[in-house]
């Protein structure tokens, strides 16, 4: 990998839980809280600056109950990037906290797995429990940009820009991809959904939002394979990651993720 770009974890939005909520099958004894944090992605380097995931609104939020912090496309104003100059947006799976705002970036193409279109377009979506984490509206708008040729599908793996890759998983949503992404430190792999927690990947305990069990387990063993080291895998809600990783701005939440954590999350708690 000749290419090292900088990565930006930018956190918008947080929602308190607790850890009988984040695993398929939760300890009974764990009861301490363990809230959820989201974030987009921010890739820059070699004259590119690449979005992965566009984050919800506030109509979205006061919807769903969640509590915004900042839109997604102001943090990334306030982090000195205007929506109007990112060209490739890379959306992990259609969930509605990762595929709002997708009104905001006039010059941006989109990529998505083959697959993840078709589950939220198809038979699926006639089910209240596996449609419950879209938002039609979020997925009628990349419908949209498909008819107006703004969309590069992938299938499987695929190069966004030169050691920025992106390879589908399914398990959580049929479509989920990851991004790998060469740094100073190496490989690092933004892992979205794949891994909600560090502790679902560690623990090998699926979080309970799942379309297939078989696909998120072999996604966790490709998770570790493309990061290679285990502090380079990032999972996709984790408050640990805003704890660990240096801040880097002092006007939004924002996290740099290609220089070193302060601690290794790397082993299992
Ligand atoms: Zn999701
Ligand atoms: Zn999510």
């Amino acid at each position: 990998m000749g290419n090292a770009y900088e990565i930006y974890a930018l956190r918008y939005a947080t929602m308190a839980r607790t850890p009988q909520m984040n695993f398929l099958s939760p300890d009974p004894h764990e009861t301490s809280a363990q809230d959820l944090d989201y974030f987009v992605w921010l890739v820059r380097g070699g004259g590119r600056t690449i979005l992965v995931d566009t984050g919800f609104n506030a109509d979205e939020a006061k919807v769903r109950g969640r509590k915004l912090t900042l839109n997604p496309v102001d943090a990334l104003n306030g982090f000195g990037v205007k929506a109007d100059e990112i060209r490739d947006v890379i959306v992990t799976h259609l969930h509605y906290d990762h595929a709002g705002n997708l009104d905001r970036f006039p010059n941006a193409r989109f990529h998505l797995q083959d697959r993840e279109m078709a589950y939220a377009t198809g038979r699926c979506m006639c089910n209240g429990v596996l449609r419950h984490p879209f938002t039609v509206e979020h997925v009628t708008q990349m419908v949209r940009h498909v008819y107006g040729e703004r969309v590069t599908f992938h299938a499987g793996e695929g190069e966004i820009a030169p050691d920025v890759t992106v390879h589908r998983v399914g398990g959580h949503s049929d479509g989920l991809q990851v991004v790998r992404v060469a740094t100073e430190r190496g490989p690092v792999v933004l892992a979205s959904d794949a891994s909600h927690y560090y502790a679902n990947l560690h623990r090998r305990s699926p979080f309970p939002i799942l379309y297939n069990l078989g696909d998120m387990v072999t996604g966790w063993e490709t998770v570790e394979r493309l990061a290679g080291h285990p502090d380079r895998f990032i999972p996709g809600h984790d408050p640990i990651v805003a704890e660990i990783y240096p801040r880097a701005s002092d006007k939004v939440d924002a996290f740099a993720l290609h220089k070193a954590p302060a601690r290794s999350f790397g082993k299992k708690a």
